[in-house]
């Protein structure tokens, strides 16, 4: 018999095929009607009503003139009557048990997956996505809410019994926390804000939410289509807003556990959030940042070094906590590398994140290309700039569009933490410098991705034991985790695990309880 693979069984979602004409053109007639309508109106989501006030307008990361939607962010009313409707609602909903929440689960993945061309429109113009990059997001969303309802059906809808002496009976079973915070970046505005709320109502908790600042409007869109498609109205709340209204969450008295990926910083701020406040000590799910690397030997295929490295560098213009910083290159064939680096960086097209053509799309807003501008500037004084792929004066007016840059690091002491952009740095390395320069890469403390291109095993395993990491990729891109298939996340300063789309994601969200009867 084949060996069972792990994990419960389901299928991932199969996107729209782009190559398509005809999935192209309904695309672009749902983009425009999209267009058509900006900027739309959003804000907070209390108990399935919206509330509006003043509205703070917000642009498109590809065109400063286009204002993509008018928010309302939420206040310390808005965020206590969330938490107090979101605790009201949880015994219900975790008391029906993980079969009954999976079948929710399930309407909202088929009536997300229904409305992937509207929703990609949205990515497009508030989160400068492209359509590779959109199709790719949306699956992922329906992917998180069928996964984690297959493992809310396995895992939360029975006690398990456990062996033990005769005459006494003891079972195990999981159950929801509470009401969960779960505060999403804006470089997955779909995916992960989805994917941290279907794990905790899986669960069995209630959610509060938060979207990135710069991403409300996907945010409030999925929302509305998920109670319409089912979910009762108490057990999501969505409270946009910054940092304040991130730390009225993560310090309110009847909050149970946090979801956060973002930042390595923020999440100390929100560990020491969770330690200071009074009351229940309370379990932290963080997905943060890496220094990614990749090392390539001398047996490595050029081309597929290449490929996989721009691919990794510079796809989502940089911004995913998965991509390639630190490229390690054998001085003996770094010479062609680096020329054929260059030459698929001339080959890059930025551009408007909706049409086809477009490789790289937009930095997301004025502070991250401000500092990718001061990046570039410390790379002119202290290290060597190899190349830019173009970027005409039109687009770079238009909107934060920053070219791909590949540069050249004298040693591992220049790259000190995570540059989140299209910038992609090399080191030309001696094979007799690899342990100390993997050591010296470990040492920086992150733990999320790491590529190796060799045909060679030793070279492999020599990688893999000096550098930690929570996904390796051998001879091939390192990006673009598949939920179910390479489950997410990292170690050290690149987050808590447990890893998002894997078996072991939702006993961080739940509540373990043992009863044993003496019979
Ligand atoms: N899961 C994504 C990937 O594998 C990255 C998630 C992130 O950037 O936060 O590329």
């Amino acid at each position: 018999a084949p060996p069972r693979l792990y994990g419960p069984h389901r299928q991932n979602a199969a996107g729209v095929d782009l190559s398509q004409k005809a999935v192209r053109r309904a695309l672009a007639d749902a983009q425009a009607r999209f267009d058509k309508a900006m900027p739309h109106a959003c804000g907070p989501v209390i108990s399935g009503k919206v509330k509006t006030g003043t509205a703070r307008e917000q642009a498109s990361p590809a065109d400063s003139s286009v204002i993509v939607s008018k928010i309302t962010e939420a206040d310390e009313s808005m965020v206590d009557a969330a938490f107090a409707a979101a605790h009201k609602a949880f015994d219900a909903w975790d008391r029906q048990g993980g079969a009954a929440r999976a079948a929710v689960l399930r309407k909202l993945a088929d009536a997300l997956e229904a409305d992937t061309a509207r929703f990609m429109a949205i990515l497009t113009r508030e989160a400068g996505k492209t359509l590779n990059d959109g199709v790719a997001e949306v699956r992922e969303a329906v992917d998180f809410l069928r996964y984690y309802a297959a493992e809310a059906e396995t895992k939360f809808s029975h006690a398990d019994r456990m062996p033990g002496p005769a005459g006494e009976t003891n079972h195990l079973e999981l159950c929801g926390r509470g009401v969960f915070t779960c505060i999403s970046p804006w470089n997955f505005p779909l995916a992960i804000f989805t994917g941290q709320i279907a794990a905790a109502l899986a669960a069995g908790n209630t959610v509060v939410a938060k979207p990135a600042e710069q991403t409300p409007l996907v945010a409030f869109e999925a929302v509305k289509l998920f109670q319409k498609a089912g979910l009762p109205k108490d057990v999501l709340q969505l409270v946009p807003g910054d940092g304040k209204v991130g730390a009225m969450m993560t310090s309110h008295e009847l909050l149970s556990g946090v979801a956060f990926t973002g930042s390595t910083d923020v999440a100390r701020i929100i560990n020491r959030t969770l330690a200071e406040r009074n009351g229940a000590i309370l379990p932290l799910v963080a997905e943060t940042g890496g220094l990614n690397a990749m090392f390539v030997d001398t047996s490595a295929l050029k081309e597929q070094v290449v490929d996989d490295a721009i691919l990794s560098a510079f796809g989502s213009a940089g911004q995913r906590c998965s991509a390639l910083r630190v490229l390690f290159l054998p001085r003996e064939t770094s010479d062609g590398l680096i020329e054929a680096l260059k030459g698929a960086m001339d080959a890059l097209t930025l551009g408007d994140p909706a049409d086809p053509a477009t490789d790289v799309g937009p930095v997301i807003d004025d502070e991250a290309f401000a500092m990718l501008t001061d990046h570039e500037s410390r790379m002119e004084r202290e290290a060597t700039i190899l190349h830019r792929a173009p970027l005409s004066d039109e687009l770079k007016a238009q909107g934060h569009y920053f070219a791909p840059l590949l540069v050249e690091l004298p040693s591992l002491d220049t790259a000190d933490r995570e540059v989140f952009g299209p910038i992609l740095h090399v080191i030309r390395y001696k094979r007799a410098d690899l342990p100390k320069l993997a050591a010296q890469l470990a040492g920086k403390g992150y733990g999320l991705t790491l590529g190796v291109h060799s045909r060679l095993q030793r070279f492999l395993d020599s990688v893999r034991e000096a550098v930690p990491a929570g996904n390796t990729y051998v001879n091939r891109n390192m990006t673009g985790a598949v939920v179910g298939v390479q489950p997410f996340g990292g170690e050290g300063l690149s987050g808590t695990g447990p890893k998002a789309g894997g078996p072991h994601y939702l006993y961080r969200f739940a509540a373990e309880r043992v009863v044993t009867i003496n019979i």
